[in-house]
């Protein structure tokens, strides 16, 4: 971390030959650069990584030739079990399944849920489970396959998807982030496909992706539910296991200040922290992006909360290309 204090006069000086001062993302959002925190590598715990975290040459999207960390993830958290997703009777408690996000809220996947799921949607095509209770989940690594596919049959209705670890033991994921983050004259809208920028949001100290909203509509549509365990992460075959909600079971940095704790980096290298701090109190000045600045933090983002099937809503950084 560096502290200007002799800022103005610096950029005063500055100004006497190249007057450029902080960055102006979109909309005139001024970044001020009194502070700037550099990503700090040892954050990630090294168990979750393939190999230790490397320095490498790298172009970010605006062009910049920079530096990066390139981080191997073994794409298997080592802070916390992954699972359960789907319980196994409709008598089950909370402990014996995940999560589901609806409107903004966070409800647990007990056997009460998938129970209620006819009323919960107003639809009774729901009934998940048989005469006695037993709740239908995809139990193989075809299953997983089938019931992930969009275009899913309808020979997977009411069937409660989960995909286990033994299924993606040999997926490894590797991540670019500027090793110190520069910020962008725009703002870096998320999206997929090719040239179409990035859809990935940011990473985990334990190596997991804080990947985008996941698609509900298209798996309710299905008449499937493909639960997030109690970390906010299940697994699909591509990805390996990824997050859609922060829940504060990854390692969280605790902040001196009682500012929420920082719970990984953003693709851009700016701090990712949680959605509140530790009296349950949310940033009220955060940007477009769910940005602001401190002087302890610098520039940092602050994650959505874990039902809104969100993290933050653009990168006001250049990313690694
Ligand atoms: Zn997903
Ligand atoms: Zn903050």
């Amino acid at each position: 971390m560096r502290h200007h204090h002799y800022l103005p006069l610096l950029l005063l000086l500055a100004c006497l030959f190249n007057c450029s001062g902080p960055k102006t993302g979109e909309k005139g959002v001024v970044i001020p650069n009194e502070v700037e925190v550099a990503v700090n590598a040892a954050h990630f715990l090294e168990a979750s990584l393939v190999t230790p975290v490397e320095t490498v040459a790298c172009t970010l999207s605006d062009g910049t030739k920079s530096t990066c960390y390139k981080i191997i993830s073994r794409s298997s958290p080592t802070d916390h079990q992954m699972g359960p997703w789907c319980p196994d009777n409709i008598s089950d408690g909370p402990e014996s399944g995940g999560i589901w996000i609806e409107g903004g809220e966070t409800y647990d996947v007990d056997g009460a849920f998938i129970k209620n799921m006819a009323a919960f949607y107003g639809d009774d095509t729901w009934k998940m489970y048989d005469a006695e209770g037993n709740i239908f989940t995809t139990d193989t690594k075809e299953d997983c396959a089938n019931a992930a596919n969009p275009n899913v049959g309808p020979e997977y209705r009411n069937f409660c998807v989960e995909c286990l670890p033994s299924y993606v033991t040999d997926i490894t994921q590797t991540y670019l982030i500027p090793t110190t983050p520069v910020a962008g004259e725009n703002t870096n809208l998320f999206a997929r496909g090719p040239g179409g920028g990035i859809g990935l949001r940011g990473i985990a100290f334990n190596g997991i992706r804080f990947d985008g909203p996941a698609p509900t509509n298209a798996i309710l549509g299905a008449y499937t539910l493909a639960p997030f365990d109690d970390a906010g992460g299940h697994i699909n075959l591509h990805a390996g296991y990824h997050y859609h909600a922060a829940t504060g079971v990854s390692k969280r940095l605790p902040q001196p200040d009682g500012h929420a704790p920082m719970i990984g980096y953003a693709m851009d290298g700016y701090g990712l922290y949680a959605n509140a701090d530790e009296s349950g109190n949310t940033a009220v000045d955060l940007d477009d992006c769910r940005g602001h600045y401190d002087e302890q933090r610098g520039y940092h983002y602050h994650v959505d909360k874990a039902g809104a099937n969100n993290f933050i809503n653009c990168l006001r950084g250049a990313y690694a290309k």
